[in-house]
């Protein structure tokens, strides 16, 4: 099975999570204690989100599958809160890694799994865990949909508050427990920082919000920024409401509104007036983002639809023909198709107009 290929995650004495969220971004670690006696702490896993993508990932979070997982495993999570050989801590590492996947919203669960493996917990408590997710969903469905898809960005807190009034069975109060002030690194998901939870081995590929696994080539290697301290406030908790608690109340300090990508479909957060159509999400198997296949696509559509550019194409193959016809020569037509691409280029940037550019193509078309 798949869980052989990991390499399990050395953890130490106690496991517990670092959220951060700044203007833009959503910070996750899962720590541990590290090896040196210094007491300094081990970062097993570390990821950074665009605003919002904890509760809009959590929206298509497969639960009914993880109960299936958590069943299939039964006797490695009971084996694992003992003792438990290798293969069963790997099965319930497998069964980690899969929630990490789904959302981050799910690392209360992943710290609840990692807290057995250290026979701090019991297949019980993965269990009444499960049921507080499944019990949030609906919640968590209702604000996403209800409460963030709006345009009305004002007072989104006194609005927050009213709900929770009217609608209590949807609406909780944002409480969260330890919170404190603290610095964090910003690392941009950098493919080139390894930490031993990572999903996949960030030297030979690169794991994106979604989970898709793409090799990294000289080509779609992304962009290295290099790390930034962020000052904020850290909370560290071990409960999903609490984190959705702080995840929400941030969103709403922040006038954050959500969106459905008109590429995927999928939830994503915006935070200015006219924010972007398509989310960043990979889509899967490609190292495109829907940001960049939709405008392709946006492009194209206007390429099937427009006159002015079904007229380009018309010229593009009247000209090529010449060549053949001997009328003009290669070199004549390279020169012309580079001109006309300047054209179309101009047309689609509004530079000029729809019949100024079918009179450029026209110019020279005889007959
Ligand atoms: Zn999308």
């Amino acid at each position: 099975m798949a869980a052989s290929m990991f390499q399990l995650p050395e953890t130490k004495n106690r496991v517990w999570i670092n959220v951060c969220v700044d203007h833009k971004t959503e910070i996750y670690e899962l720590l541990t204690e590290s090896e040196e006696p210094d007491g300094s702490v081990k970062c097993l896993w570390h990821q950074e989100y665009p605003l919002g993508m904890g509760l809009a990932d959590f929206q298509y979070a497969n639960l009914i599958h993880l109960e299936e997982m958590i069943t299939e495993f039964r006797a490695d999570f009971e084996a694992c809160s003992v003792d438990g050989d290798e293969l069963a801590h790997k099965r319930v590492f497998f069964v980690c890694r899969y929630c990490l996947f789904q959302s981050p919203l799910m690392v209360p669960m992943v710290v609840c799994m990692e807290q057995l493996r250290l026979h701090q917990k019991t297949l019980e408590d993965v269990l009444s865990m499960l049921e507080e997710y499944k019990a949030l969903f609906p919640k968590l469905h209702h604000i996403a949909h209800d409460f963030f898809m709006t345009d009305k960005a004002n007072n989104m807190a006194e609005r927050y508050w009213n709900c929770t009034a009217s609608d209590p069975e949807h609406f909780f109060s944002l409480e969260y427990a330890t919170i404190r002030c603290g610095r964090i690194q910003k690392l941009y998901n950098n493919p080139d920082i390894r930490f031993s939870y990572d999903l996949f081995p960030r030297t030979v590929s690169y794991k994106d919000v979604q989970g898709v696994l793409i090799e990294i080539t000289p080509e779609n290697k992304p962009e290295v920024k290099a790390p930034e301290i962020v000052f904020g406030e850290i909370l560290n908790t071990e409960s999903p409401q609490m984190l959705a608690s702080f995840l929400i109340s941030r969103y709403i300090e922040k006038s954050m509104r959500m969106k459905r990508c008109k590429f995927c479909q999928k939830l994503f957060g915006v935070t200015t007036e006219r924010g972007p159509s398509y989310c960043s999400r990979r889509l899967g198997g490609s190292s495109k983002t829907c940001r960049e296949a939709g405008s392709l696509r946006l492009y194209e559509q206007k390429m099937m639809e427009d006159p002015a550019l079904r007229e380009y194409k018309k010229s593009y193959k009247t000209h090529n023909a010449r060549i053949r016809r001997g009328q003009m020569t290669r070199e004549e037509f390279d020169a012309w198709a580079e001109d006309a691409r300047t054209k179309r280029d101009q047309f689609l940037s509004e530079q000029i107009d729809r019949e100024e550019f079918i009179t450029w193509l026209n110019q020279d078309i005889r007959n």
